[in-house]
């Protein structure tokens, strides 16, 4: 294996549009994500044009880390670009992804429902559930390993090791936050001769999960005092069952009657399906979730919980919400506020001081979530479907729910390791993360260790 054996094409900039071209041999690759871009880095494409632009003629397979929009979103122009499987993924990978592309493709392809089940019943056709921790032979032509590891990120999560020629190239994925609610902690790395690694933190470290849930409960206290909406604006998967899961341990826990009694929205059909798959596999929870659940408890489904599907139900809440002066939670997509149920959420309720603004994961450049971090509030405003809305409402960032490693916790994945990679290469990270998890990964490493940005 030289330098030249993955190429990267896509989060190389920024942390989107994850896709990585490992070649095992000179004519035999294989494909390790396929991810939609998002932001700044979709402007890239003409008229949200995505289609594939490198040739396929030797790839072999697809294996997924995990089933975010920005790791499997091009899947369907893959297919569409001559790409006819297999899709290798975790158990629970397999069960996520055709939800995950199933809206994708309405939202960014077509709203014809017979084509959108036929492209789904060809991605399930391909797609092939492998357990953790097994090393696989996937090609009978080939001595290539492969094995899927526990990467603690979301549900179904993992970092990817191949193994040829006694030389072990590992792809992070999306690292993990140890102690993530729910999830089990990232399985520490073995070894590895090259590791491909996401940086999206690489230059900032996370409050401790205690911290952040009190913070994240003061601001409840704050807007039952004023009788405002908490809006949390996040991914269908992972950050919002983590939230679910923490709020359900704060009502369980709270001797104030008026948070015991506080309405919890979750405003997202889709976020709704991926919580029931989350509740039906447990088996894949970490112990604290699994004793939670022994003693009769329900940390995804609890009583204050009400989920909002038909859209006539959404318009009129957001009307109703932004008169009643009753408090609440909303838990909407998307993430980045780029779309989704929490635009009209924010159109409404931005303006107002009573509200309180969450954000619990990264915000991409170019996004309006990231807008309304860097004007308001105050003066500001953000511009959200043409529209100019005057931001009013209080805005509070709880970073440690995002679901990636921190600094600390990439660096100690990397030199926990028995054997530590000989080469790094830093991806899915803004420039500044890169750059600091590259000085810091080099003071702790070895000279000889060679550290890249891809
Ligand atoms: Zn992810």
């Amino acid at each position: 294996m030289n330098n030249f054996d993955i190429i990267h094409h896509g989060a190389v900039e920024g942390v989107t549009g994850s896709c990585h071209q490992f070649f095992f041999q000179s004519d035999s690759s294989v494909l390790v994500d396929c991810g939609l871009f998002q932001g700044r880095e979709a402007e890239l494409f003409p008229e949200g044009d995505f289609s594939i632009n490198f040739p396929l003629s030797t790839v072999k397979a697809l294996f997924v880390t995990h089933c975010h929009i920005d790791h499997v979103g091009r899947i369907p122009w893959l297919i569409a670009a001559g790409f006819k499987g297999p899709i290798y993924a975790t158990e629970a990978t397999a069960q996520l992804l055709p939800l995950v592309l199933e809206d994708a493709l309405r939202i960014g392809v077509t709203k014809d429902a017979v084509l959108i089940d036929r492209i789904l019943g060809m991605i399930q056709q391909m797609i092939i559930a492998v357990p953790y921790g097994q090393w696989i032979t996937p090609f009978d032509d080939s001595e290539l390993q492969v094995r899927f590891s526990i990467a603690g990120h979301i549900l179904g999560s993992a970092y990817i090791e191949f193994e040829s020629e006694g030389r072990r190239v590992v792809f992070s994925g999306d690292l993990g936050s140890s102690d993530t609610p729910l999830l089990p902690d990232p399985t520490p790395l073995e070894k590895a001769d090259v590791l491909v690694l996401e940086s999206t933190y690489g230059d900032r470290l996370h409050e401790d999960r205690q911290a952040r849930r009190q913070r994240l409960e003061s601001v409840l206290h704050k807007a039952l005092r004023d009788d405002g909406t908490v809006l949390i604006p996040a991914f269908s998967i992972g950050r919002t069952q983590e939230l679910l899961y923490e709020i359900e341990e704060i009502l369980h826990e709270t001797r104030s009657d008026k948070i015991k009694n506080l309405d919890v929205v979750l405003d997202s059909p889709l976020a709704a399906r991926f919580t029931r798959q989350y509740r039906d596999l447990f088996h894949l929870w970490d112990q604290e979730a699994c004793q939670r659940r022994g003693e009769g408890r329900h940390p995804l489904a609890f009583d204050n919980l009400i989920t909002v599907d038909e859209h006539r139900d959404h318009q009129r809440l957001v009307k109703y919400l932004a008169h009643s002066g009753k408090p609440a939670i909303v838990i909407a997509a998307s993430g980045m506020c780029a779309g989704g149920r929490i635009v009209n959420y924010l159109k409404a309720l931005l303006p107002q001081p009573e509200t309180d603004l969450l954000f619990v994961g990264y915000q991409a450049e170019g996004t309006p979530g990231r807008d309304i971090l860097r004007y308001g509030p105050g003066n500001g405003y953000v511009i959200l479907e043409g529209q100019k809305v005057a931001i009013n409402a209080s805005i509070y960032t709880l970073s440690g729910y995002s679901a990636h490693a921190d600094q600390k916790e990439l660096v100690d994945f990397v030199s926990g390791a028995k054997v530590t990679p000989q080469e790094i290469r830093l991806v899915h990270g803004d420039k500044t993360a890169k750059r600091l998890l590259k000085e810091v990964l080099g003071n702790k490493l070895s000279s000889d260790k060679s550290i890249t940005i891809a």
